[in-house]
Parts: C-alpha cells; sequence; structure tokens
C-alpha cells in the first residue's frame, strides 16, 4: 500500500512552520472528523491519515526522519525477504528486514530498552562495526571475517559474576525489585536501592576470573554475510553480537555499517552506475564502436556520427540489483572527446587543412553549438547598444 506524503495530506509545504502545520491540521480534522461525517469510510480513513501526518511533523525527531527516509522510517522491519542468516554464530545471523527497520530504531532513541520499570540487570550496549567495501562487493555482496573487541560473558560463572558453586543472592533490603519507597511526608519516593545499587542482588562471593562482572573483554570474530546490492549508509544487524549484557541480561546487537569505497571506472548513484568513457575526435564525427566497461565485463557501444562530448547513453539493466529488491539500474555512460595530443608535423599539418576547410562563409554549419553559442552573444552585444 502506498501511502500519501504527510505534507500532502496536510496540503503544507516543506518547510511549514508548527503553526502551519497547526492550522492545517485543525481545518481538515474538522472536515474530516468521524462525528460531523457519520458513517461515512472515506472520511475516517482520512482523518486517521491527517492525524498520523499531524503526529509525525509535529514531532521534531520523527519529522527529520521523515523528511530524510519518507514512510520507510515508520515501517518496521520493511518487507525483509527473511533472514539470511548463516552467520553461522550462536543463532545471530544477518537479519535482513533490519537493514532498514533498526536505522530509525536508534534515530528514535533505541525504544528497545523500555526505559524505566523493570530494574533488571541492563542488556549489553549495541556495537558498530564500520565495514568497507569494494564497489564489486557490495553489488554482488560478499562474506567478511571481522573482529570485533567486546564484553563477551565470563565463561567461567556464566555470566552471573558469583563465583562458581554459589549464586548471586537476592538482595534483602528491596527483596529483589532494586527500588526502595522512601517515605517523606505525604510522599512515597521510589529510590535505587542503596544495598544492591539497584540490580535487585548481590554477589557475596564475587567469581575470580570476571571479579563479579559477569562479563570479560574479548576479541571476537564473527562472520558476517554481505547481501548483494547494499550501499553505504545501510546497516546490517547482526542481533546478539553486541556486547553481553550484565549478569546474564541479553546481549546487544553489532551493527555492521557499510561503507563503500570509491572505484576506479563506476560511480554509483543508487541502483545505477555511471562512468565516462573517453572517445577520439574521430570517432566521434565519423561514428563507430566504442568498448564501454559494464561490472560483468566488455560491452560495445555504437557512437553514432557526429556526437557531441559530454553525450550520455543508457544501459538498460547494468547498473545494480539493490538490496532491497526493485529493478536492476541502468549503466550511464558518458562519451567524452579527447583532444589530440603530441601531434606530429604531418597531423599537425592535416588537422591545418581540415580546420580551414571549416573556414569561410558555411564553416559554422560544421559547428552546431559555435553558431549558436555565436548568434547568441551577437544578439546580447546587439540588445546591449540597442
Ligand atoms: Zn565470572
Ligand atoms: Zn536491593
Amino acid at each position: 500500500m502506498s501511502k500519501r506524503d504527510f505534507y500532502e495530506v496536510l496540503g503544507v509545504s516543506r518547510d511549514a512552520s508548527e503553526r502551519d502545520l497547526k492550522k492545517a491540521y485543525k481545518r481538515l480534522a474538522m472536515k474530516f472528523h468521524p462525528d460531523r461525517n457519520p458513517g461515512d469510510d472515506e472520511s475516517a480513513v482520512k482523518f486517521k491519515e491527517v492525524k498520523e501526518a499531524y503526529e509525525i511533523l509535529t514531532d521534531p525527531q520523527k519529522k527529520a526522519a521523515y523528511d530524510q527516509y519518507g514512510h520507510a522510517a515508520f515501517e518496521q522491519g520493511g518487507g525483509g525477504a527473511g533472514g539470511f542468516g548463516g552467520g553461522g554464530f550462536g543463532g545471530g545471523g544477518a537479519d535482513f528486514g533490519d537493514i532498514f527497520g533498526d536505522v530509525f530504531g536508534d534515530i528514535f532513541g533505541g525504544g528497545r530498552r523500555g526505559g524505566g520499570g523493570g530494574f533488571r540487570p541492563q542488556r549489553g550496549s549495541d556495537l558498530r562495526y564500520n565495514m568497507e567495501l569494494t564497489l564489486e562487493e557490495a553489488v554482488r555482496g560478499c562474506d567478511k571475517e571481522i573482529e570485533i573487541p567486546t564484553l563477551v560473558d565470563c565463561e567461567v560463572c556464566d555470566g552471573s559474576g558469583a563465583k562458581k558453586g554459589s549464586q548471586p543472592q537476592t538482595c534483602g533490603t528491596c527483596h529483589g525489585h532494586g527500588q526502595v519507597q522512601m517515605r517523606q511526608g505525604f510522599f512515597a519516593v521510589q529510590q535505587a536501592c542503596p544495598t544492591c545499587g539497584g540490580k535487585g542482588s548481590i554477589i557475596k562471593d564475587p567469581c575470580n576470573s570476571c571479579h563479579g562482572e559477569g562479563r570479560k573483554q574479548k576479541t571476537k570474530s564473527l562472520h558476517v554475510k554481505i547481501p548483494a546490492g547494499v550501499d553505504t549508509g545501510d546497516r546490517i544487524r547482526l542481533s546478539g553480537e553486541g556486547e553481553a549484557g550484565e549478569h546474564g541480561a541479553p546481549a546487544g546487537d553489532l551493527y555492521v555499517q557499510v561503507n563503500i569505497k570509491d572505484h576506479a571506472i563506476f560511480e554509483r548513484d543508487g541502483n545505477n552506475l555511471r562512468c565516462e568513457v573517453p572517445i577520439s575526435f574521430g570517432l566521434a564525427a565519423l561514428g563507430g564502436d566504442v568498448e564501454v566497461p559494464t561490472l560483468d565485463g566488455r560491452l560495445n557501444l555504437k557512437v553514432p556520427e557526429e556526437t557531441q562530448t559530454g553525450r550520455m547513453f543508457r544501459l538498460r539493466g547494468k547498473g545494480v540489483k539493490g538490496v532491497r529488491g526493485g529493478p536492476i539500474g541502468d549503466l550511464i555512460v558518458k562519451l567524452v572527446v579527447e583532444t589530440p595530443v603530441k601531434l606530429d608535423a604531418d597531423q599537425k599539418e592535416l588537422l591545418r587543412q581540415l580546420e580551414e576547410s571549416f573556414g569561410g562563409e558555411t564553416g559554422n554549419k560544421h559547428k552546431p553549438k559555435s553558431d549558436g553559442f555565436f548568434k547568441g552573444v551577437k544578439k546580447f552585444f546587439d540588445d546591449l547598444t540597442s
């Protein structure tokens, strides 16, 4: 289902002020309000649409996400083609659907931690790994081994922090809640438990290996499967491959942030590739064949006669197949006519003769750009003096 642009829904410009948004919202909400349109399904849908647009665009964080990513900013998981897992590490595996969804999780401030409320041990931190890929690797997909310094569960105490054979004890002060209530006059104030520091448990006999932390520093190597078609800015989530949580709490996630290195020949532009191919002056004038590179090998391009420098050719389907599906991009070839250099005397003489042949009254008919240009210049000066 394709959604309408939020700005369009409210009928405002993209730089509308908060007041404009409010005004537009009020007007439309009145118009489509279900109380005013009983039994009218279409109005009900419009009302919802208007309300959503208003809520997003008046929330600075959500607005920023929407401006940058459009509706995709609020689609959870976004139709991912199932896990392309097999990461091979503790059931982790890259989660395709997350390649997009999680970008926004971050923008919205990691709601997953579900702040407040419980005093369960902290989930481990998410980690980010910056991965440089060549264009070929990104287009075709690849397997990478990476090494990341991280905190892992202590193998001696299995992350509990308590010495082998013993268990963390439930804190007697807060009875495991991690919080205590203090009375101050009328008010009951919740505070972190002073005995256990909010953890809810106490380690009487700490593990020697991790000194009661339950986690240890370690460099771990991971296998990452990069799906074909990724682009700079894409992130791949390896769930549970971040830092271990405190005292056996769930681990964080690892985000592999993709960055594509510059390529000697191609420039990537979304799913299209661009490249410049030099051709000689003679070939440009007479027409002929030129070999152009593609990611799958060489291709022949027919250069029509009288080709001007800068002319572009689109080779359909010779670009990139995007990681989120859709049609394969094109290769856009820009032909650049080269001025010959290091001419010998004979060649110079030939060129002089050619140049002479362009001279005279009818010379400009061989020079389509000059013809128009000099006519324009003449008109410019004529207009000035008149
Ligand atoms: Zn330990
Ligand atoms: Zn306590």
